[in-house]
């Protein structure tokens, strides 16, 4: 057969051999050592956890050995692209402040782009090209009849499915019939001719699983589709060759088709990168059974999910590498003041099996985090989350500082020695703070009306704003004793009977006037923030 008059026949066209493109895209210019990571996400709309867990381990092992992480875009599957899917995984990875050194809508131009698989496809082609004339790949014509006619018969007949050895019967098509094919417009893929055996084992080494055992690749698996457009298995070993890639970093629902990667890369004469399979991320459910994460049924498996809910980029990511490397946490507790890029990533300290993915741990983290923040960095913290989940808002917040300052510091509690440390994110935050923006009466007085009218009247009428937080509940007493209440909850507990309730029934009545709840941070150190005019409206509007 003559192979090259056969590549020729199916790519008349192409402009350029495949040494045009080894010229175009040379050895990166990188420091010895320098590793080159990707991130290659398909444009479905999903961006989830895993995908941060993969890119945050990417991105510490590029970065920390000076080399480069880049965007790469897997688009070859038609079906499964969504529309505005590369701005949501790009706005994604921003909000986690994982930056890329190059790729899709990074530096468009990059040097080793397009960044976009569906702009690469003249590439996959020549290069297809090139295995046709060499022999190691033909087309086939094989309808999806004719594949399940062979499925139907290996099945019945007990033998490995697929497109191998005898089966592969377009392996052996002359020149006149691919002709003959071509003229009747048929339509074709280009499979890879495997020369491979599945009874040969050979030992691998993987980056985060060590040595394992792999089965040589026996199958004449699809390289390019009718469309032209690639495989992953053949957009991966074309792209990340001629992109430089020094480790794949990818999830280990890949481990199984290594096989067939490692052929490829030896049938293209190509440098084989490192590997890294990563293990995919469990929970325990209500139940009690360890699982892996579901899209259908843990909201909190999309990235997206701590975005809206305003988490810190960098508590979800503290939270990531204590998942990610199992000493993270011990040097953090060491170095609670170092920024994670000072901490040393390696492959070596990453669990082969099943990382436990643990929401409450993650809440906890993000507490500390957050218990720390500065007035100033609380700000900065809300500003970008304001700005894009509520916009409306952003004025009423940001217009007037010097009241923020006192809602966050007085409000919150982030001047005080005892300062809250349950804010987990910044929408809970937002919605804590509300009470002194709006005023919705939510929580119905529990006494009768005459009392309630009673108390709040002679509230109005003894409230100094310049009393201090003691002096503020003394006049409460007297209050409660004026009405019938107990001032000193130890006489009640002694006499229920003889009282209408106790001081924290006088307490409750002005807070549900003030606040409109029944629960909410400490009264006085409201109404210093509401000020005087804005508490009195708040009572006699009731
Ligand atoms: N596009 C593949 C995915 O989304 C990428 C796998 C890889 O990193 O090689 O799963």
């Amino acid at each position: 057969m003559d192979y090259k008059k056969l590549a020729d026949l199916l790519y008349p066209d192409l402009k350029h051999d495949t040494d045009y493109y080894e010229n175009l895209f040379p050895e990166r210019n990188l420091e010895k050592g320098a590793e080159v990571l990707r991130m290659a996400p398909s444009p479905t709309g999903f961006v989830h956890l895993g995908n941060l867990y993969g890119a945050l381990a990417d991105e510490r092992i590029a970065h920390q050995s000076k080399g480069v992480f880049y965007l790469r875009i897997e688009d070859t599957d038609e079906k499964r692209k969504v529309e505005g899917a590369v701005e949501a995984v790009i706005k994604c990875f921003d909000y986690f402040q994982i930056y890329f050194d190059e790729g899709a809508e990074h530096n468009p131009e990059g040097n080793y782009g397009p960044y976009y698989q569906r702009q690469r496809a003249e590439i996959y082609q020549t290069f297809a090209k090139k295995l046709i004339s060499e022999g190691k790949a033909y087309p086939c014509f094989c309808s999806e009849e004719d594949l399940n006619k062979k499925r139907e018969e290996q099945t019945s007949q007990n033998v490995t499915p697929g497109y191998w050895g005898k089966w592969a019967t377009c392996r052996n098509l002359t020149i006149e019939e691919v002709e003959k094919h071509l003229a009747n417009k048929d339509e074709f893929v280009i499979r890879l001719r495997s020369q491979g055996n599945s009874e040969n084992k050979s030992t691998f080494h993987d980056e985060i699983k060590g040595d394992i055992t792999v089965c040589e690749n026996d199958q004449d698996v699809v390289l390019l589709k009718a469309d032209g457009i690639p495989t992953y298995h053949f957009a991966h070993a074309i792209d990340d060759h001629l992109m430089h890639t020094t480790t794949v970093l990818r999830g280990e629902e890949w481990l199984s088709s290594l096989p067939i990667h490692l052929e490829l890369f030896k049938v293209l004469g190509f440098k084989l990168p490192k590997f890294a399979h990563t293990t995919v991320l469990m929970k325990i459910d209500e139940t009690g059974t360890k699982r892996k994460l579901s899209k259908r049924k843990d909201p909190e498996l999309a990235l997206d999910y701590y975005r809206q809910l305003g988490y810190h980029p960098y508590a979800v990511k503290l939270y990531l590498m204590t998942l990610l490397n199992w000493n993270f946490e011990q040097w953090f507790l060491g170095h609670p003041d170092s920024d994670l890029s000072e901490f040393k990533f390696e492959f070596k300290n990453m669990g082969q099996s099943g990382a436990l993915f643990d929401l409450e741990k993650l809440n906890n983290i993000s507490k500390t985090y957050l218990s720390k923040f500065s007035l100033e960095e609380m700000k900065n913290f809300l500003k970008p989350y304001v700005k894009e989940f509520y916009p409306e808002r952003y004025d009423m917040y940001f217009g007037d500082e010097e009241f923020l300052d006192k809602v966050l510091s007085l409000g919150m509690g982030m001047n005080l020695k005892k300062r809250r440390k349950d804010y987990i994110f910044a929408k809970q935050i937002l919605e804590s703070i509300d009470l002194y923006y709006n005023y919705e009466k939510v929580d119905e007085f529990t006494h009768d009306e005459s009392t309630v009218k009673s108390i709040l009247e002679e509230f109005v009428k003894t409230y100094d704003y310049n009393d201090d937080n003691n002096t503020w509940f003394e006049k409460l007493k007297v209050i409660a004793n004026n009405n019938g209440f107990a001032a000193e909850m130890s006489d009640y507990k002694a006499n229920p009977e003889g009282y209408k309730g106790a001081i924290s029934d006088v307490a409750e009545i002005i807070r549900i006037a003030v606040t409109g709840h029944k629960n909410s941070p400490d009264l006085w150190a409201i109404m210093q923030i509401l000020g005087k005019d804005e508490s009195i409206r708040r009572i006699q509007s009731i």
